[in-house]
């Protein structure tokens, strides 16, 4: 069996002031009101305005060169900011993907051209982005994405149909994963193109969550022209490139801090005088919570290194969204509240958003099952 290893995180002593400075710009720029209710929403709350104040305050693209409109900061700093705007519950949806992982993949994969173009849109929070890989059929399995790229003069033809393509409504552009070569390739006939969403024959339309909210879309691209100067690293080395992109995708603090607004509810509703089987409850959530922090952290430095920490960063995702998901269990068994969406009471409105959206962190980015896979292969067990 492979030996799985996490590096020791990094630490650093910016971290207190690094901190310290995003809670008072967070408190300044969202202000008293921003609620728990809002909370809960975090990366599921799109605000153009607030992501333009983070670019101005230059904590999007922290880690990329300047000459990229980037801050040649830490791998170690960019995850103090992030944790912090999720903690807080910011409303980070407009620019997370791009900050994330189209960006990085563009720094790493990308043409002159397009590095220069995007990039210091990117961090200015003016450049947003939407992942075009799952398809009706092809979520789990990628490799049998249907959507083919044809090449012609000047560049590609391209048909098919993207699935749950989050925030593609509000998209300037999208990370298309496609086939370019022979059918039966699975892996090596894909690629992947840098599409502008303004381009005719490009066709975007809702699908509503369980909670009958609007960040899900269908895409539907009809013999639509790409350039051939939007092609993303080589012809044919697309499966490559998305695995790696998937690496930023799985490890980050938004795999474990997407239901924190509940932790915190919940701390403060039993605050008063908990009993002893509560104590220990939440004792054992912040442990889990804290070694969730050094396994995520570790996997940022691994990147930081130029590494492609894919296993570690499967595991993080993993125990992660089970973190997430104990959460809102955790908490009911907890404490006797009606889950109400427009409740008064913090607690309950928290824990009803919660409900609703726990099912789904599991799902995105990869499934359990699918992940477990991963992990298996990557032990070579399997
Ligand atoms: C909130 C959210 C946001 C998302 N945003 C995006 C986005 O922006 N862009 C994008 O491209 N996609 C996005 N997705 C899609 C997501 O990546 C897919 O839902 C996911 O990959 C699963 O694919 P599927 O829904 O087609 O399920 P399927 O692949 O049909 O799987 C159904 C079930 O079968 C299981 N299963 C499938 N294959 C296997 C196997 N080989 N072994 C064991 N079990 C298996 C799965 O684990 C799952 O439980 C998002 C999903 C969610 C929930």
């Amino acid at each position: 069996m492979t030996a799985l290893s996490f590096s020791p995180p990094e630490t650093g002593s910016i971290q207190p002031e690094l901190r310290a400075e995003v809670r008072a710009f967070l408190h300044r720029t969202l202000g008293p009101d921003y609620g728990p209710g809002l909370k809960a929403r975090s990366w599921n709350g799109h605000d153009p305005a607030f992501s333009r104040a983070l670019g101005k305050r230059g904590w999007l693209g922290m880690t990329w060169p300047a000459e990229y409109g980037g801050h040649d900061r830490s791998a170690l700093e960019r995850y103090v900011v992030v944790e912090e705007l999720l903690a807080h519950g910011a409303p980070v949806a407009a620019h997370w993907i791009a900050d994330r992982q189209s960006a990085p993949l563009i720094l790493r994969y990308g043409t002159e051209a397009q590095r220069r173009e995007v990039l210091p849109r990117i961090a200015a929070g003016e450049c947003y982005f939407c992942i075009g890989m799952s398809e009706a059929g092809s979520g789990s399995d990628l490799a049998a994405a249907k959507t083919r790229a044809r090449p012609v003069a000047g560049g590609f033809r391209v048909t098919g149909a993207k699935l749950w393509t989050t925030y593609a409504h509000a998209a300037h552009y999208m990370i298309l994963f496609c086939r370019t070569g022979a059918a039966e390739d699975r892996h090596g006939g894909a690629s992947q193109l840098l599409v502008d969403m303004a381009t005719p024959g490009i066709t975007v339309s809702p699908v509503l969550d369980i909670a009958g909210e609007h960040h899900f879309n269908e895409v539907t691209l009809d013999d639509v022209f790409i350039p051939e100067d939007a092609l993303i690293g080589e012809l044919g080395q697309g499966w490559e490139q998305v695995m790696s992109e998937l690496a930023f995708e799985r490890s980050g603090p938004d795999r474990f801090l997407s239901t924190i607004a509940l932790l915190t509810e919940l701390i403060r509703a039993l605050e008063p005088d908990p009993d002893a089987a509560q104590r220990r409850a939440i004792g054992r959530l912040t442990a889990h919570l804290m070694v969730l922090r050094r396994m995520s952290r570790s996997v940022a430095g691994m990147l930081a290194r130029g590494e492609n920490p894919m296993l570690q960063a499967t595991v993080v995702k993993d125990l992660g969204t089970s973190f997430e998901q104990e959460i809102p269990e955790i908490a009911r068994s907890l404490i006797a509240a009606e889950a109400e969406p427009g409740a008064g009471d913090a607690f309950a409105q928290v824990l009803a958003r919660t409900i609703m959206t726990a099912p789904s962190v599991s799902l995105r980015g990869g499934t359990r099952e699918i992940l477990r896979g991963i992990i298996a292969r990557g032990l070579g067990l399997r």
